[in-house]
């Protein structure tokens, strides 16, 4: 069995691979060398670089598995593959709690604009009175889809004293009360809430889930995080808000075209931008690339 690593992952699930298949690591691989070589492949890993398309899946006759080495499987073409009869697999538990950390982070850096203040002490000043910030204590918190990622980060936010509301017409009364939180609807939820993020996946229901009128509906000192995926936020609604003053501040990790070449966002002050990293940590990764290796084992030691 032959397996192509596409894409960056741990060292230690390649161990594993090692154990039942030859594995080929290529993380340069263009589009164009994927489609020559994928003939030769039983299995194919990669994370979000690597789409793996209609095109690529009719020219890999001995593909069995594409595995993503994460959750999102958006860069897959899930339709083809099923088609095809190929196993499309992720590990969708491993990153959880890490961007559910990075969410934290990037609540904190709003609230006590922390990108700024660093900028400031590295250029020589200190304005201890232009940053004053907001605690987290008391402010309403809410989450726009309360699944794996949504769940860890309702868990956190308690923890800091917030009051929490969650937006998710797919989680049931009981979820929510184990939870400890309050379902509303989405207006009420941007209407009440003191920092937003956003937990639900891309689908046609979610694309541009906030553009204008949900950021209206928004408190003028509110922010807005998205962990989630590009395109869940209406990027030119969200400007034209963020430079207006209608709303208080943003967080991206994720962006309609990334990286965001020329984004106006890149301009803005009362915002916080950081590159997809939202499962970059070592643990994340680790714990990734293992239970795809695993997974991909199990299905060629049938
Ligand atoms: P999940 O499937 O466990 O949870 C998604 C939740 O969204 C579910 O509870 C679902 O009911 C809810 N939902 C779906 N449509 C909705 C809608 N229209 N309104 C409100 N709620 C809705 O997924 P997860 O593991 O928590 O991951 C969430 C998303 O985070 C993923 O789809 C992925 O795009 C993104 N993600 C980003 C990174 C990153 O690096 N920044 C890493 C991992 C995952």
């Amino acid at each position: 069995m032959r397996v192509l690593v596409a894409d960056s992952i741990n060292e230690k699930g390649i161990a594993e691979l090692e154990k039942v298949a030859e594995v080929v690591v290529n993380t340069n691989i263009t589009h164009e060398e994927l489609l020559e070589s994928i003939k030769d492949f039983d299995a194919i890993i990669v994370r979000s670089r690597t789409k793996v398309t209609r095109e690529v899946i009719e020219a890999a006759p001995r593909l069995k598995i594409i595995a993503r080495a994460g959750v999102g499987v958006d860069n897959i073409d899930v339709k083809a593959a099923t088609e095809k009869g190929i196993m499309v697999i992720n590990a969708p538990e491993s990153t959880s709690i890490t961007v559910a950390e990075h969410t934290m982070g990037l609540m904190l850096a709003l609230a006590r604009k922390i990108h700024l203040a660093d900028k400031s002490v590295k250029e020589g000043r200190w304005e201890k009175s232009k940053f004053m910030g907001m605690e987290l204590n008391n402010k309403t918190l809410g989450v726009i889809g309360m699944g794996r990622i949504g769940s860890q980060v309702v868990k956190r936010a308690k923890s800091f004293g917030m009051n929490v509301l969650v937006h998710d017409p797919y989680i049931s009364r009981e979820t929510a009360d184990e939870m400890g939180v309050e379902i509303v609807d989405l207006e009420e939820l941007l209407k009440k809430s003191d920092i937003i993020t956003i937990h639900v996946p891309l689908t046609s229901e979610t694309r541009y889930l906030i553009s204008d009128r949900e950021l209206d509906m928004m408190k003028d000192t509110a922010f807005i995080i998205n962990c989630a995926r590009g395109g869940i936020v209406d990027e030119e609604a969200l400007y034209n808000a963020l430079n207006e003053g209608r709303i208080g501040g943003a967080a991206l990790d994720v962006f309609e075209e990334e990286p965001p070449k020329g984004s106006p966002l890149l301009k803005l002050n009362n915002v916080v931008l950081t590159p997809h990293i939202g499962a970059s940590t070592v643990e994340a990764q680790r714990d990734a690339a293992i239970i795809v290796a695993n997974e991909i084992k199990k299905v060629f030691e049938g």
